[in-house]
């Protein structure tokens, strides 16, 4: 096997060097961590969902003009994406409140807001991502005033397509985090959507039952969480249920 050049460890994911210069390997582990790092565990099977999840969610997103770092899959768990300057600032969008929204403003989980809102964290590990202000991030220059202003009505694109989709499949999309990145294509240098989009990093909850079909399972202790990672993937059609009754993966690319 011919020896890849790590780039980056995150808690979920790797980045190794890609084949061709401007591109890289983006490989998605089992291991899931909550609470800024202080829970952690391997879920079996969790990486192999989520690229194929991510990879499906950012294909849709391509073909509605949503530019993003997805090229193509490689395998089980890895993807090729475009090499990005990752812009430091987690982006969630919330629909419904949850999560720290709830806890902050003691506004009850599942109480739908009256619009979808944008929040920016600073994405920085040993602070914990704090929630900051876009005069934050002026004033620290994380982002330029343009692509504050690509990045929201991105979100908010991301958002109104997403939450179609997954209607579509009887799930409540809730919120989400996303992430971006400065793409250079010769002289211009373009704000596209990075990172991934899964289970992980949304909360989907089955829109009959409020059952949560997310990380929350594993925030909350709620177990089945790999099971509920397959519930979605098959929803969406990417896993078929085999006539033995177990799960297929469908590895079949492109849109359908
Ligand atoms: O924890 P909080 O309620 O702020 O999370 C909002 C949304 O952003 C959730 O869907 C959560 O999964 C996601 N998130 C994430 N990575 C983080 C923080 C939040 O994917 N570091």
């Amino acid at each position: 096997m011919s020896r890849r050049r790590m780039v980056y460890e995150g808690k979920a994911k790797i980045l190794y060097e890609g084949p061709e210069p401007g591109t890289l390997i983006q490989y998605f582990k089992d291991d899931a961590t909550a609470f800024n790092a202080e829970k952690k565990a391997v879920l079996d099977g969790k990486g192999v969902l989520n690229n194929r999840i991510s990879e499906f969610l950012m294909t849709r997103l391509a073909a509605v003009g949503i530019p993003n770092h997805f090229i193509k899959r490689l395998n089980m768990r890895e993807q090729l994406i475009k090499k990005v300057e990752i812009i430091p600032l987690e982006v969630i969008v919330r629909n419904v409140a949850a999560g720290t929204m709830s806890k902050r403003l003691g506004i009850p989980e599942g109480e739908t807001l009256p619009r979808a809102i944008v929040e920016f964290c600073y994405k920085k590990d040993e602070l914990g991502d704090p929630l900051v202000s876009e005069e934050h991030i002026a004033a620290f220059g994380w982002a330029s005033q343009q692509e504050m202003d690509d990045i929201i009505s991105l979100a908010l694109r991301i958002n109104d397509f997403m939450s179609g989709l997954f209607a579509a499949v009887g799930i409540r999309l809730i919120d989400f985090k996303l992430e971006f990145g400065r793409h250079f294509e010769g002289d211009l240098v373009r704000t596209i959507l990075a990172d991934e989009i899964s289970p992980d990093s949304c909360r989907l909850w089955d829109y009959e039952t409020n059952e949560k079909l997310d990380k929350d399972r594993f925030r909350r202790d709620l177990g089945g969480v790999t099971e509920a990672y397959a519930e979605v993937a098959r929803r969406l059609g990417i896993i078929k249920e085999s006539a033995q009754g177990g799960d297929v993966i469908d590895f079949s690319n492109g849109v359908k």
